[in-house]
């Protein structure tokens, strides 16, 4: 299939999780995850209507970028999905329209700070580790239904995010744990959206966006509320080794 014929078809997946969910396909933003693949393939996908684009690393973004801006002048929006190490939040900001990935306070402040030297404010979701995997990124919400100590840790650490003046907080992320079913997946996001719900009365803060799903569970992300997937080998093939 080519990237166009790939497209479409995750296109028309999103469509059918929304019918079964009484959603509307025009409240799921469809990123695709450009990671390890050319600036030829973002502009194929480009030519075939996406205009939302992921990389998880800041130094292939920052040869990548450049060569898609020589092959398309089409505006599109990038979006940094994978964990940013402090050191890099400068460099990220100046590459990407929205990071998903603020997982510490400490990234938080440097995005922050970098953002207003530069007098902007730039859009972030809060990576949230709601499955309690310890391999997993994100601040820790597992167990936030029972343990009201969980609840203190992570609602303190988001006021706290949520106060930088360089920052506009528009959501949260998910990554699911990597698992055989699809069915198996949906419990972190139905987990995700409660915790978002629950975060937002709490905190008296709109949390609108739930970057949620990938290739092998983003149906059921849309299930489950997901306003943003972030769709990688369903679009652009297996991934080449770096
Ligand atoms: C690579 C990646 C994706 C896309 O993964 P696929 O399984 O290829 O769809 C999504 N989110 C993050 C954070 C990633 O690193």
């Amino acid at each position: 299939m080519s990237i166009d014929e790939r497209v479409a078809a995750v296109r028309a997946t999103i469509a059918d999780a929304c019918a079964r969910s009484g959603r509307t396909p025009s409240d799921v933003t469809l990123i695709a995850i450009s990671k390890t693949h050319p600036a030829a393939a973002v502009f194929q996908a480009a030519q075939a209507g996406v205009q939302h684009f992921g990389e998880n690393r800041v130094e292939e973004a920052e040869t990548k970028l450049p060569s898609v801006r020589a092959l398309t002048s089409d505006a599109l929006t990038w979006h940094m999905v994978g964990h940013l190490q402090s050191r890099k939040a400068r460099d990220a900001l100046l590459l990407f329209d929205m990071i998903h990935s603020v997982d510490t306070l400490k990234l938080a402040e440097k995005l922050s700070r970098a953002a207003s030297e530069r007098e902007k404010r730039i859009d972030v979701l809060l990576e949230i580790n709601i499955s309690g995997e310890d391999s997993k990124y994100g601040i820790s919400a597992a167990g936030w239904e029972r343990d009201a100590q969980v609840r203190l840790a992570v609602f303190n650490s988001m006021r706290e995010i949520a106060m930088l003046p360089g920052l506009r907080v528009r959501g949260l992320m998910t990554m699911a744990p990597i698992v055989s079913t699809m069915e198996t997946a949906r419990p972190v996001f139905t987990g995700l959206r409660a915790f978002r719900d629950a975060a937002q009365s709490e905190l008296g803060l709109a949390l609108p966006d739930l970057s949620m799903g990938m290739t092998d569970d983003f149906p059921v992300a849309v299930e489950e509320g997901a306003t943003m997937v972030r769709v990688g080998r369903a679009i652009f093939g297996e991934r080449q080794s770096v």
